[in-house]
């Protein structure tokens, strides 16, 4: 495969030797270009005897065009005499001896064939040897060279190339290409530009000011100790080239943190001294940022929301491509696991019933650890880390030992999202005016205290399905009616969402039946079937995915 490369063929003589429809075309191009073309629409054959002639003329428009052209001096037209090989090396800038800068062939198809195949045998390997880029049309073993299928808007070049296999495909995936860009693309890189100059003027303005005051500081330094003089003045200007270089470095990062991740409309809208307006305002934030980080690490409790990715905040979505190292709970869906950069270190608690106090124990142990060696410790947690996720306890033992999070992110909670997602309104004129959230276990493993049996509620238990014939005996007993509605909802805005409508007197053994699929929750009241209604023959009803 060619190597694609951006030439600049300004002042360059080329010649153009042939009469296809090409030649004019090739013509045009090197005009465009700032070369300079001699074209010869007939070859001297004399040479070669046995050979018919191989052009044929020229059409009528391309000959017009051509003395346009030649009689406003843009181009040479050598129409007195036919192309010999003597040519390449006598009509090229006299600084390079007379060797032509490059060489177009565009003879008819119709016309090529056994009789020309000696001619244009001969003219490549001479030019090959003489190093002269030779391109025949349609003929990719008479070619040094290529040419892209190109788009140019200003200083904005896209060129396409299927290496020979097909100029059509290269100009159809170009216009394709094309497209998807913003039609000023020209004006975005002119954008870009201009703030690299500002940038590097700013560069070179800040290094002169610091050498300024650095030599004074020198010069004073002087009066006090003439024999360290040297010395001094050799750290002096080690000291001022790192904190540049860094200045330096700082600079280039942010303006290809921009061109990187800037959506590219967002380039074209912005000026440039609104660039520069938010390049001074990331310095003082990363001035900030880097002080801090500096002295110690820090923590966040983040939420991750029920499952999907798309209920993932924002804000949590940036603290997990920030952090340094990720803890998360083992509830914590694949989905949103499969956003953590691939070099950041996940530890995942692995809690199962009768160690997870060990587990988490093990968990802060780390953050703090973490914290410690000056890093960002992203605690991500399932749902909302403050409800049922032991979130504040967590803060308080970072605070504790010193390094309270300094931010604890809201996550959608699968309290109120679960419902939502198994098309459950919490919440319902005339049926429910309260919804209530709590656990289905308590202290150790007992049963909590249950709430009071409310026609007007909402109750959602979380933690409760792994036991929910205690759950469902405890509320009965506790004088809730047998017959309200319920829901269970598993794994709620994940692809394999699970939804068992029933009512409380048989959601044990529909969950039975059907196999617990964790997490889960119950979520019971007449709130249940303002959307959807079981028949009343119906047990339960069971209804997979999202
Ligand atoms: N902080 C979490 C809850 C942690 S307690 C939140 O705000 O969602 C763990 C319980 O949450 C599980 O036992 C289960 O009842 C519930 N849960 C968590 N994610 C769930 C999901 N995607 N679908 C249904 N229930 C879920």
């Amino acid at each position: 495969m060619g190597l694609l490369t951006c030439q600049d063929i300004k002042n360059q003589v080329f010649l153009v030797i042939g009469t296809s429809g090409l030649t004019l075309t090739r013509v045009q191009t090197l005009l465009e270009h700032g070369a300079h073309a001699i074209v010869f629409t007939d070859i001297d054959l004399s040479s070669q005897e046995s050979v018919p002639a191989i052009t044929s003329t020229i059409s009528a428009q391309t000959s017009e065009k051509l003395g346009e052209f030649s009689a406003a001096g843009k181009i040479s037209w050598v129409q007195d005499r036919g192309f010999t090989l003597s040519d390449l090396e006598t009509q090229g800038r006299s600084e390079v001896r007379g060797v032509v800068d490059g060489v177009f062939l565009t003879i008819p198809k119709a016309i090529k064939g056994s009789s020309s195949t000696l001619f244009v045998d001969d003219l490549f390997h001479k030019c090959v040897s003489a190093r002269i880029p030779i391109n025949t049309a349609d003929d990719p073993e008479h070619c040094t060279f290529t040419l892209l299928s190109t788009f140019t808007k200003g200083d904005f070049q896209l060129g396409v190339t299927t290496s020979g296999k097909g100029c059509r495909l290269a100009n159809r995936i170009r216009r394709e290409a094309v497209s998807s860009l913003p039609n000023n693309i020209d004006a975005i890189c002119e954008k870009v530009g201009a703030l690299r100059r500002r940038i590097i003027a700013e560069d070179e303005k800040d290094e002169e000011a610091e050498r300024t005051k650095k030599l004074e500081e020198d010069e004073t330094g002087q009066e006090d100790d003439d024999a360290d003089q040297t010395n001094k003045f050799n750290n002096l200007v080690l000291e001022f080239n790192e904190s540049h270089q860094q200045k330096k470095k700082q600079r280039l990062r942010w303006l290809s943190q921009i061109v990187e991740y800037y959506p590219l409309a967002k380039l074209a809208d912005l000026s440039v001294d609104e660039l520069s307006k938010e390049y001074k305002q990331y310095n003082e934030q990363t001035a900030e940022v880097a002080a801090a980080a500096n002295k110690r690490g820090r923590i966040a409790l983040v939420g991750a929301g029920p499952g999907s990715t798309g209920l993932l905040t924002t804000e949590a979505l940036q603290a997990i491509k920030e952090a340094d190292i990720i803890l998360a709970d083992k509830l914590v869906p694949a989905a949103v696991l499969a956003q953590i950069p691939r070099e950041t270190p996940v530890h995942i608690a692995k809690k199962f019933p009768g160690n997870a106090e060990r587990a988490q124990q093990e968990l802060l142990a780390l953050g703090l650890e973490g914290v410690r060696a000056g890093k960002y410790v992203v605690r991500l947690k399932q749902g909302d880390p403050y409800i049922f996720g032991r979130g504040a306890e967590e803060y308080l033992y970072f605070e504790q030992h010193g390094y309270a999070p300094t931010s604890v992110v809201a996550g959608i909670t699968s309290a109120l999202s679960a419902p939502l997602a198994a098309r459950i309104p919490p919440t319902h004129r005339d049926v429910a005016d309260q919804v209530l959230v709590c656990t289905g276990t308590g202290r150790r493993g007992a049963l909590p205290r249950f709430p009071e049996w409310d026609d007007a509620r909402t109750v959602v238990f979380l933690m409760a399905l792994h036991r929910i014939g205690d759950v469902v005996d405890a509320l009965v007993a506790k004088g809730w009616d047998p017959e309200v509605p319920c829901c269970v909802v598993e794994r709620a805005s994940c692809p394999d969402q699970r939804v068992i409508r029933t009512r409380l007197k048989d959601v044990a053994e529909a969950l039975e039946t059907a196999g617990s699929r964790p997490p889960g929750l119950l979520v019971a009241g007449r709130a249940c079937e303002v959307i959807v209604k079981l028949a009343d023959d119906e047990r339960w009803r069971i209804e997979e995915g999202l």
